[in-house]
């Protein structure tokens, strides 16, 4: 029998991931992986009419029903938005997260994206995973977790439309077809209703789902299916070099089914 892989999706803001990888996360569910969805912030300036503690409330409760909807569990950092620095402090609460989660496979925010919290994010995720298995470092916890056995996986999904900061396209390394789940996907993301109703106050038309759609399409054409996701992996020295998360997901990175061969 399969061990049962352990996997982290640790984004910036509530719904980044089901921008970026929340298809996949449903994949990884159906291949019988443990997956967690955590945010570094619960989304606290993401609204015009609430107050930051109320609309963090509201949005903790909407991650975790869009996680729940995968059968997820979701947790919050409980960094708050664009006050999210790489520092002493953040990497340890950073490395906690990660050996409370004992993840084999994270996925995180790229290095470069249009906000600083997502850039930030992805900095001190890849630390931390450096950081997690080294016994000496320790997170200042009353009851810490105990170190990882070894580096997970590390992944960084796509930046917001796939950009750089300049606007240029950043290529993926890999994709993942996930034109099967995109109505699940579709369904976490309609779990963010106070991010939807605001930019539908704000303009006039449903285009946060139209937002997803239209990237997972994109995506997908690259790779000639419906609906994908990109992705690059993390291979600095010491961090994994084989792609387990396609493994986990039996693609080729093309679109392509593999027969399953989950190691374990
Ligand atoms: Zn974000």
């Amino acid at each position: 029998m399969s061990a049962t892989f352990r996997v982290l999706a640790l984004h910036a803001h509530p719904d980044d991931v089901e921008f970026q990888c929340a298809g996949t996360l449903i994949l990884l569910r159906e291949a019988g992986c443990a997956v967690t969805i955590a945010t570094m912030t619960p989304g606290d300036c993401g609204s015009a009419e609430h107050d930051a503690e109320a609309i963090s409330v509201i949005r903790r409760e909407e991650a975790r029903a869009s996680a729940a909807m995968i059968g997820a569990e979701y947790q919050c950092l409980e960094f708050r938005d664009l006050a999210i620095f790489n520092d002493d402090e953040s990497r340890r609460r950073v490395t906690e997260a990660l050996r409370r989660a004992r993840p084999d496979l994270i996925l995180t925010a790229p290095p470069v994206d249009y906000i600083v919290d997502h850039e930030v994010t992805s900095v001190l995720v890849r630390d931390a995973c450096f950081a997690a298995p080294c016994p000496n470092y320790t997170t200042r916890q009353w009851e810490p977790a105990l170190p990882l056995a070894k580096i997970p996986h590390l992944y960084f999904v796509d930046s917001l439309e796939g950009r750089d900061r300049d606007g240029r396209p950043v290529a993926a390394d890999f994709h993942v077809d996930i034109s099967r789940v995109f109505p699940i996907k579709r369904e976490m993301l309609s779990c963010h209703a106070s991010q939807r109703n605001w930019l539908i106050r704000q303009h006039g038309i449903d285009e946060y789902l139209e937002v997803q759609a239209k990237w997972s399409a994109h995506r997908g054409a690259e790779i000639g299916v419906a609906h994908a996701e990109g992705f690059r992996q993390y291979r600095g020295h010491p961090y994994p070099q084989d792609n387990l998360l396609l493994h986990l997901v039996a693609q080729d990175g093309l679109g392509k089914r593999l027969t399953a061969t989950i190691p374990g």
